[in-house]
């Protein structure tokens, strides 16, 4: 079976062996503060700053999941104000989960066609809350600097929960970043990635929050000694050292990954005008600049959803149903690096039949 679905997705197909390997290694019943568990902690961590390209300097964690963040980032960096910025439905939960934690949330939300007006936004949020690539509609953030200078002396944080893996992403211009492994990172669900700059430490230093089980200071002392508080997901933290270890660097994979998000615009705008079970279908979003690279949305009417959906699973490739206020107007196909060459080929030629 095929599947373009944006999370849980396509997992990297090695995954099968790894998974043998795991077993027949023990991995699966060593101790959380055993060496081998150490190890495989470590070369992880190693495995991510050298891959993507993540700075010396900051921080990476692994917690459960990309809503867990959400929840580290209310409790142990905020201040008084978390600002959010977003456009669909990922974003508006963030600020959701952060309106039960902090003092005071600030909403902006801005068009799927452009970029937010930040001169707009009179803001005294300590902590900037930005969706990199906002999952439910196929937009994104390309860059990231303008935010710095509009707020230079708040956090920036950033879910890049379906871009981090796929796309090279501008680390500096964030303090907080995350995602969750079952996106891009084409890994198996159930843990997510933390990766903090120095500033982001001074911050959570600052408020000395203590008081949870994940508390985001308890998590860095820990990781210190590439340990965790709680007994963590071995197994997935084997899988994502595995994976580190194959996969291209990320300069190589982003071009990769942008080429083949140009080529699926293009088939969908090219295939609108002629006679095939797409006419008719465009991408949601028009602007190029806003466009997302791994996350692909395309509108139509109800029923011509409905029938791509129907024949697309008639043929054993899923694809991804539309969400929240899209979800019967468009379909949504990953973007990522685990999804092949071959299985993008089959979903054209059905498309174009
Ligand atoms: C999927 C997704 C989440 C939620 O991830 P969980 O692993 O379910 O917590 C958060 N943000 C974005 C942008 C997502 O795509």
């Amino acid at each position: 079976m095929t599947t373009f679905y944006p999370g849980p997705s396509k997992v990297y197909p090695q995954v099968a062996q790894y998974l043998q390997d795991a077993f027949a290694e023990g991995i699966l019943s060593v101790n959380h503060r055993s060496p081998e568990c150490m190890e495989i902690t470590r070369g992880a961590i190693e495995g991510l700053h050298q891959k993507l390209h993540i700075p010396d300097d900051y921080f990476i964690y692994f917690v459960s999941s990309a809503t867990e963040s959400w929840e580290i980032i209310a409790q142990s960096l905020t201040m008084q104000e978390s600002l959010h910025i977003y456009n669909g439905a990922f974003g508006e939960k963030w600020a959701d989960y952060a309106e039960k934690l902090v003092p005071k949330v600030e909403r902006v939300t801005f068009n799927i066609e452009e970029l937010p007006d930040l001169k707009q936004i009179k803001s005294g949020g300590d902590v900037v809350c930005i969706t990199q690539n906002e999952t439910s509609n196929g937009t994104q953030i390309k860059d990231l600097i303008p935010f710095r200078d509009v707020f230079p002396e708040a956090i920036i944080a950033v879910d890049a929960t379906s871009s981090l893996g796929g796309i090279a992403l501008d680390w500096q211009q964030g303090d907080v970043w995350f995602a969750s492994i079952q996106k891009c990172l084409g890994l198996p669900a159930g843990m997510a990635i933390m990766v903090c700059s120095p500033k982001a430490i001074q911050r959570a230093e600052q408020i000395n929050d203590r008081k949870y089980y994940n508390s985001l200071l308890f998590i860095h002392d820990n990781f210190q000694k590439f340990q965790t508080h709680y007994t963590p997901n071995v197994l997935n933290i084997y899988l994502l050292n595995k994976i580190m270890a194959d996969i291209n660097d990320i300069t190589i994979l982003s071009e990769k990954i942008k080429l083949q998000a140009h080529h699926w615009y293009n088939f969908f705008d090219k295939n609108a005008a002629v006679q095939t079970k797409v006419c008719a279908t465009k991408p949601l979003i028009q602007n190029p600049e806003v466009r997302s690279d791994t996350v692909i949305t395309i509108e139509g009417n109800e029923s011509q959803i409905k029938d791509i959906k129907n024949i697309t699973k008639a043929n054993g490739i899923t694809i991804g149903n539309g969400y929240g206020s899209w979800k019967n107007t468009t379909f949504r196909i990953a973007n990522f690096p685990a999804i092949e060459e071959n299985e993008i080929v089959a979903l054209e030629e059905l498309l174009t039949k």
